[in-house]
């Protein structure tokens, strides 16, 4: 390896370190296995830097946005009626628009996080697929996936711009009062963070879950992080049928907003690999939320 690469591996686990040293104060540290291989803690942790930064920019944007699209005439009307039809319909935003910018930029944030978690796989197991984000599996995780998560994320920003401006004209804000609002409401950082944690880690569990299907898994062991909260504490190092979910009902990371566990897998003991689908199992770390 030459000594550039060297150096900026190198600097690319400093940063690494130093973002998941303050990011744990969002909410759980990386369990340790996260950092068990170097080329996984990098992909991981780019995946979780790259989609807070690209949710906090868009969402900066989408707050121009709203904040344009409202005809402040129907808003100031409607400070002196409270209480009539939705508050959404003088807002002019696409929302059909919206959910595409978010469905691209989780694809093109969440891949790294994909790709760590299936190469998780391959370093445990010591079986090599060739797993990327390209793999066929991977592409149909990922479509699924930024599709329904887009669509989330677009149903609750919507929510919080209704409840945003129904506040407004409880409280007979301004329209420069009103604006401020929204602008808090949706340019936020703490929202960004929490979706970018969050969503890496069950980029990651897709991936290791596909992987753990190619390649024969037949159990997966939940490993709760050091100082887990009371939803994750209990599920530590309880072992399940890849395709059954922990008492708790969930199949895979994460069990709550900002969980950072992990799920660790086991070969079959008698040495013939079991068989899933890995469409299947990839999927459940969808349909569980
Ligand atoms: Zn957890």
């Amino acid at each position: 390896m030459s000594s550039k690469l060297q150096s900026l591996e190198k600097l690319q686990d400093t940063i690494a370190d130093t973002f998941a040293l303050y990011s744990a104060a969002d909410g759980e540290q990386f369990a340790k296995g996260y950092r068990k291989y170097p080329k996984v803690w990098r992909l991981v942790t780019t995946s979780d830097m790259a989609l807070e930064k690209a949710l906090l920019s868009y969402f900066k944007k989408l707050a121009k946005t709203v904040a344009t699209g409202i005809n402040w005439q129907q808003y100031e009307q409607r400070v002196d009626k409270v209480k009539q039809a939705s508050v959404l319909d003088f807002i002019q935003v696409n929302w059909t628009d919206q959910s595409l910018l978010v469905k691209v930029l989780l694809v093109k944030a969440l891949k790294d996080a994909i790709e760590g978690g299936g190469s998780f796989v391959e370093l445990e197991t010591a079986i090599n697929i060739g797993w990327t984000a390209d793999n066929k599996y991977a592409q149909t995780f990922l479509q699924k996936y930024a599709v329904k998560l887009s669509g989330n994320l677009n149903k609750s920003t919507i929510e919080l711009v209704k409840s945003s401006l129904d506040m407004s004209i409880s409280l007979g804000e301004s329209q420069s009062e009103a604006t401020s609002r929204l602008i808090n409401v949706i340019a936020n950082p703490r929202r960004a963070a929490t979706i970018a944690h969050t969503e890496t880690v069950r980029a990651f569990a897709g991936g290791s879950m596909s992987v753990a299907a190619q390649v024969g898994v037949d159990r997966k062991r939940w490993d709760s992080t050091i100082g887990a909260c009371p939803i994750c504490a209990p599920l530590d190092g309880m072992t399940v049928a890849l395709d059954k979910p922990f008492t708790t009902g969930i199949f895979s990371e994460p069990a709550h907003p900002n969980c950072r566990c992990l799920t660790k897998f086991l070969m079959p003991e008698s040495g013939k690999p079991a068989e899933y689908d890995p469409d299947e199992v990839a999927k459940m770390v969808i349909d569980q939320y």
